[in-house]
């Protein structure tokens, strides 16, 4: 993409509403717009890393064996009627009703409609088991909408339901989706952890809840250091993460916690996702028993699993970023290099810029191509800012010579070499980071 024609509108001033980095380098970088409290528009650059980070978690659902669907965000009040929750679930849910009169609601979750979806076509144990996810909108009316998109109104989630015959099996769906989101977030290279949660408002027996480690994070977060090797390893599973200690605040006591001081961590968590067994709640209330073996009647136990695409780019940006701006891990970053060329007006550089722009897309490596007739100072800025993995600089010297100067966004470490080593060198670490 040439920075020239692109709509990325950077800003130099930090806008006052934003008191985290994440939301005050979203709006500087140019990533997302407010529409009103707490609803915003996602611009190019932004709808980029949210596209990578939706693509991570599709594949590792799809790993998993979940089917990717999609529902409706306008739903109807009487599916909620049926389940209990409408006059439950309280202000946060935002009512309307069609030209019919008929109460309507916007989606702050699916559960209600994805069992009447369900419930329409399954009727005998032999249809099951079966896990459906989507990634859409969901509608929340927070009191305190904040931070940016770590807690916005209308935000995106992925939210994934399973549906099996026994509570043995149902185990297993829900172990199955927790291994997916350990390595979805281990992809993002976002350090996460799980921590048992108290099932609340959803209801059910069993939960997850995992949390980005961050100082800015909203719970508090204990969790006994152990756990963060066996997630490094790629061994910690359900039965693991029952054995160890983490909780967040609401679960935490420190006069009956377990574990001793030395071992203990305390640190502050984003909670990113949420799973949670839920057992026959729903398939009883709304109605949805099929066929079991011999003859029996059995309702399908149910898990329901959350992420919060959106609020994920805020962790990830409270992750990554310095002074200057975001630092991307490649797997999400909404370009991998970022090209400066720091003379428009020289031919060497224009000729050697041009060419290296080509043959990175031609390459299918994506390139952010700062080609304007600008000071190079504010370019410089302003890619540290959008914080693209690897930065190219084009001089006139180096040009000359076909030389680049190639710099690590993350290490700050800078080198020169020939401009035929570029692609090659970076096939390299895409390799390595995958
Ligand atoms: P929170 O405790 O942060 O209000 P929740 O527990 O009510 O969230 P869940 O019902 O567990 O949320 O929803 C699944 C996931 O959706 C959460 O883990 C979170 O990542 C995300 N999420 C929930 N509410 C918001 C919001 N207002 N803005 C952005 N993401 C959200
Ligand atoms: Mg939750």
């Amino acid at each position: 993409m040439r920075r020239s024609q692109f709509f990325i509108p950077t800003l130099k001033e930090t806008p006052k509403e934003a008191t985290i980095p994440s939301h005050r380098l979203m709006l500087r970088s140019g990533m997302i717009h407010q529409t009103t409290s707490g609803i915003y528009s996602w611009l190019p650059l932004g709808q980029s890393v949210l596209a990578n980070v939706s693509r991570i978690i599709k594949e590792e659902m799809d790993n998993a064996g979940a089917q990717h669907i999609s529902m409706p965000t306008i739903q109807p009040a009487f599916l909620w009627e049926k389940s209990g929750r409408y006059d439950a679930y309280g202000k946060e849910m935002l009512r309307m009703r069609d030209r019919h009169d008929r109460d309507m609601l916007y989606g702050p979750t699916a559960e209600e409609v994805v069992t009447d979806l369900v419930a329409s076509y399954v009727t005998s144990y032999k249809q099951l088991p079966f896990t459906l996810y989507q990634i859409n909108a969901k509608f929340r009316d927070e009191i305190r909408p904040r931070f940016g998109v770590m807690r916005g109104r209308e935000f995106t989630m992925k939210d994934a339901y399973s549906f099996d015959c026994t509570f043995e099996d149902a185990q297993k769906s829900y172990e199955a989706m927790f291994q997916a989101y350990i390595k979805t977030f281990r992809r993002m290279s976002l350090n996460v952890i799980p921590v048992k949660a108290d099932p609340g408002a959803i209801g059910g027996n069993m939960s997850h809840e995992f949390h980005v480690v961050a100082e800015t994070g909203e719970s508090g977060l204990y969790y006994e250091k152990t756990i963060e090797s066996l997630r490094d390893t790629g061994t910690l599973t359900t039965t693991e993460a029952r054995n160890y200690y983490a909780a967040s605040d609401d679960m935490h006591d420190p006069d009956t916690c377990p574990i001793s001081k030395e071992n203990l961590c305390i640190s502050r968590g984003i909670e990113v996702g949420h799973i949670f067994y839920l057992g026959t709640k729903y398939t009883e209330v709304m109605n949805f028993g099929i066929a079991g073996e011999n003859n029996t009647t059995l309702y399908p136990h149910m898990g329901c699993y959350g992420i919060g695409v959106t609020r994920v780019i805020g962790a990830l940006i409270e992750t990554f970023h310095d002074k200057k701006g975001i630092c991307w891990p490649s797997s999400v970053a909404p370009f991998l290099v970022g090209l400066i060329n720091i003379r428009i007006d020289n031919e060497d550089t224009q000729r050697l810029a041009n060419t290296l722009y080509t043959s990175l897309k031609n390459a299918g490596i994506s390139v952010l191509y700062d080609d304007r007739n600008e000071r190079s100072g504010g370019k410089f800025a302003d890619m540290d800012l959008i914080g693209c993995p690897w930065q190219v600089t084009i001089g006139p010297r180096d040009a000359k010579e076909n030389k680049i100067e190639l710099k690590n966004r993350h290490t700050e470490e800078r080198q020169l070499i020939t401009a035929e080593t570029l692609i090659p060198f970076l096939k390299t670490q895409i390799m390595s980071d995958e």
